[in-house]
């Protein structure tokens, strides 16, 4: 079975102090996982070290970036350079999510750079794509998507595509409390892993995980995980809340 993960989006939240007890929260859970399953603490940069030393003897668990620069390195004051993610043992990254996209302008082609950047260094981006309200309205969220990916991923070989995580995130479902049925959900995610299909063959589409994100709640997970092409989540809110964020790793796929 491809990777069912549950990812945890912190986003700029959390002391230091709240961070590690949040972490310590969760994983005094004990949930152990399979080995399909993983779960991705995506935390401010500042706890990335210390995060990855809480998560380094539980099989599974992975600290991830928010963001890394798609510059190699040199005069770009206060970004983060992959290789310095990579330097400190971490392993994923968050790339393209749409805060960045609408807040800090990050365009598809950036995204291509960042997806590139990640790659380089071997750390897995998780990349992230989604429509507005006003573009489901019209009824184009298909093709914006595709768009998106194409723009952003699909220059990458069979072997780098292997290596990326995607999150199908509607716009109009982040922090809106506002999920998208396990109709639409599924219906974007079929349309994904087609795209995929026929980029790079069905055998490489059914490899990838595609995660879904946008209101995913410790009460409605287990809905959303159980179709057949998402394969976990990215959450925002609720991975804030210990026992919340607990409850939708147990929801991930058996
Ligand atoms: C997110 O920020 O990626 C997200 C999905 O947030 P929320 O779960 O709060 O909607």
């Amino acid at each position: 079975m491809r990777k069912q993960i549950a990812a945890a989006n912190w986003k700029m939240n959390l002391s230091y102090q709240e961070a590690e007890n949040l972490l310590n929260e969760i994983l005094s859970a004990e949930i152990t996982l399979a080995l399909h399953q993983q779960v991705l603490f995506a935390v401010p940069f500042p706890y990335l070290i210390m995060g990855n030393s809480e998560v380094a003897d539980d099989q599974g668990y992975f600290i991830a970036a928010q963001n890394c620069s798609e510059k190699k390195n040199g005069a770009f004051t206060g970004e983060v350079s992959a290789e310095m993610i990579k330097s400190i043992g971490i392993k994923y990254v968050i790339v393209g999510h749409s805060e960045r996209r609408e807040y800090f302008n990050e365009t598809n082609e950036t995204l291509a750079g960042k997806a590139n950047a990640c790659l380089e260094q071997n750390l897995i981006p998780v990349f992230c794509c989604g429509e507005t309200l006003s573009i489901r309205e019209e009824r184009r969220q298909n093709n914006f998507v595709q768009g998106q990916l194409e723009q952003s991923l699909f220059h990458l070989s069979s072997v780098e595509i292997k290596n990326i995580i995607i999150a199908y995130e509607p716009i109009w479902a982040i922090g809106t409390g506002q999920t998208a049925s396990v109709e639409q959900a599924q219906e974007m995610h079929e349309y994904i892993r087609k795209a995929l299909t026929t980029k790079y063959g069905v055998e490489i589409a059914n490899e990838i995980s595609i995660l879904y994100g946008g209101s995913v709640k410790a009460n409605n997970a287990q809905e959303i995980f159980s179709c057949p092409d998402v394969d976990g989540g990215l959450v925002g809110g609720a991975s804030l809340v210990a026992t919340d964020f607990v409850q939708i790793i147990k929801a991930l796929k058996k």
